[in-house]
């Protein structure tokens, strides 16, 4: 009896002869077979599925690779004891990025006026209840809770408070921090929340801050030079504000309008972060 090496568990035929079993992944000959040098081995229902050559089998196809394991990205939270709560870094921004929240994407201000086509209470359309930030507050149980708690944060506390608070993150990431970015949920609330990302952002002159927003009501009457520089507020809905950036819909965006397509990874791009006056074109994925 010879004993040659395959991998599945079935019966093995050489045309519609059946010569043995695979056992363990093992071929086990029959009794009655006859030595075997050159043969192409077949399954039961006569399918190729290796070759002995010299007696010696080996297995047709390439083996299955391995799934290579997702590296989980590094992060930092920060947690003060002002009620502050933050994180830097995701799956998708740097860790040189502090990411706060003014709000869940459940209670989303801009939702609640209807000036989101995403959100889940009066988004429009195909595109109601597509909202990213809406799908992991319902995915995972304590995001909600975490960007609550933000919210509560950010409405109740003072312009300084949120000064010193940063800069207590500074120094607690021992300044590796270039630039934050406010709301991965939520939206501004009124235009006291645009008011304290400016005092932010003038407080901190080093640093890159940016949002989004769909709140087209509060920014009507801002204009690019009402901002500090290193402010960028992307405008998530079509416009022809001078120098702010639009961050909209590839589909949305007019053909002979340029454009730049969003890579989805702002490890390795930072156009949200500048105000350029660019249109970027984001796909839903
Ligand atoms: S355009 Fe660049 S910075 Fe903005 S979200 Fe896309 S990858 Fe990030």
């Amino acid at each position: 009896m010879t004993i040659l090496k395959m991998t599945k568990s079935m019966n093995a035929y050489i045309g519609t002869e059946k010569i043995g079993k695979i056992v363990n992944s093992e071929l086990i000959l029959e009794e009655t077979s006859h030595t075997i040098l050159e043969a192409t081995v077949l399954n039961s229902r006569r399918k190729p599925i290796g070759k002995i050559v010299d007696g010696n089998f080996s297995m047709i196809g390439k083996p299955k690779a391995k799934k290579a394991k997702k590296k989980k990205k590094p992060t930092i939270t920060i947690k003060l004891d002002s009620g502050f709560e933050a994180v830097c870094g995701n799956g998708k921004l740097p860790i040189t990025t502090l990411i706060y929240n003014m709000g869940s994407a459940s209670h989303c201000p801009s939702d609640i006026k209807g000036l989101c086509p995403f959100g889940s209470i009066n988004g429009n359309g195909k595109l109601k209840s597509k909202c990213y930030a809406f799908k992991a507050e319902r995915m995972y149980k304590a995001v909600l809770p975490y960007r609550t708690r933000q919210e509560a944060h950010w409405l109740n506390s003072s312009i300084t408070q949120l000064i010193e608070d940063i800069k207590e993150s500074l120094e607690y990431t021992d300044y590796m921090i270039k630039a934050i970015r406010f709301n991965e949920s939520g939206d501004m609330h009124s235009i006291e929340c645009l008011n304290k990302l400016k005092a932010i952002a003038k407080a901190f002159p080093e640093l890159r801050i940016y949002t989004y927003t769909h709140r087209s009501d509060i920014m009507k009457n801002i204009t690019i030079d009402m901002l500090p520089e290193n402010l960028c507020i992307n405008l998530s809905y079509s416009n022809n504000k001078e120098g702010f950036n639009s961050f909209i819909l590839a589909d949305k965006i007019k053909n002979n309008v340029p454009s730049i397509e969003c890579i989805a990874d702002c490890r390795k791009c930072n156009l949200c972060s500048f105000s350029t006056g660019i249109n970027i074109a984001v796909k839903i994925h």
